[in-house]
């Protein structure tokens, strides 16, 4: 049965585990090689299981803990040809290890199809993924600077979605952060709002998405319980709507 596992989510730090149970797949790896590991374990995988690291993009809190996990696994990782630079200029990945692709390119590995889409955000080449166990496909959705075409073409009609809840705009307009980088966060490239967020949501139960865990939420211009009312109020009532901890393994999502 397909699942999937957040091991931490947030600015500080993004990494996902997909798997049936057979095949095993990273989503990013922005926390320790240590953490990653002890992460995995606790959910009864142990990194060697790992079929291969998909990239979403070359920032810190998706990457920092890749080049030393590397280093001691050797897990194949794929990442669309700009971030894919990124992490062989700076070390985070070995030449021989990187599997390089075009943002909107599909990926077969082991029977399990791997959509890449482009997203808007700043990095080169940022993308996000669906991954289709058989009839079931779940959406991985977060660093939006907005829900495009693109974002929308691959994500309505998935089973299972992480959506990306990462600020309230007037929190953050009020806080503490420079005036550039609220700029950046409220940007095309930078971070989806709980409101857009909310509706996005919507449309996604309406096409027959049937769970939703809320990611990527700002611990600094944001709260779990905002992203959660904001969110929910926007879904039928009693929909199962999950919060990705920070820093910690979250409940496993089965489909
Ligand atoms: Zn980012
Ligand atoms: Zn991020």
């Amino acid at each position: 049965m397909p699942y999937f596992t957040t091991l931490a989510s947030g600015s500080d730090g993004n990494s996902t585990l997909i798997s049936d149970g057979n095949r095993h797949f990273l989503l990013d790896a922005g926390i320790s090689a240590t953490m990653l590991a002890a992460s995995l374990h606790s959910v009864g995988v142990s990194p060697e299981d790992l079929h291969a690291i998909f990239v979403t993009h070359a920032h810190t809190d998706h990457i920092c803990g890749l080049r030393v996990f590397e280093k001691r696994h050797r897990i194949p990782v794929f990442a669309a040809n700009g971030c894919a630079a990124a992490l062989i200029a700076t070390g985070s990945v070995p030449g021989d290890l990187i599997h390089c692709f075009k943002p909107g390119d599909l990926i077969e590995l082991s029977g399990v199809k791997i959509q890449s889409f482009r997203t808007s955000h700043d990095s080169p080449d940022s993308t996000d993924y669906t991954f289709s166990f058989g009839g079931t496909k779940l959406g991985f959705a977060t660093d939006l600077g907005y829900v495009s075409g693109d974002v929308r073409f691959a994500i309505l009609g998935c089973h299972a979605v992480l959506l990306e809840a990462n600020h309230d705009p007037d929190i953050l307009m009020n806080g503490s952060y420079p005036y550039q980088t609220k700029l950046r966060i409220l940007g095309d490239k930078g971070h989806l709002s709980n409101e857009t967020c909310a509706e996005f949501a919507a449309d996604c139960v309406r096409e027959g998405t049937k769970h939703i865990t809320l990611g990527h939420i700002s611990e600094h211009n944001n709260s779990t319980a905002l992203a959660r009312c904001v969110v929910s109020s926007a879904l039928p009532m009693g929909f199962p709507l999950e919060i990705a901890p920070h820093k910690a393994v979250g409940r496993t999502v089965n489909i």
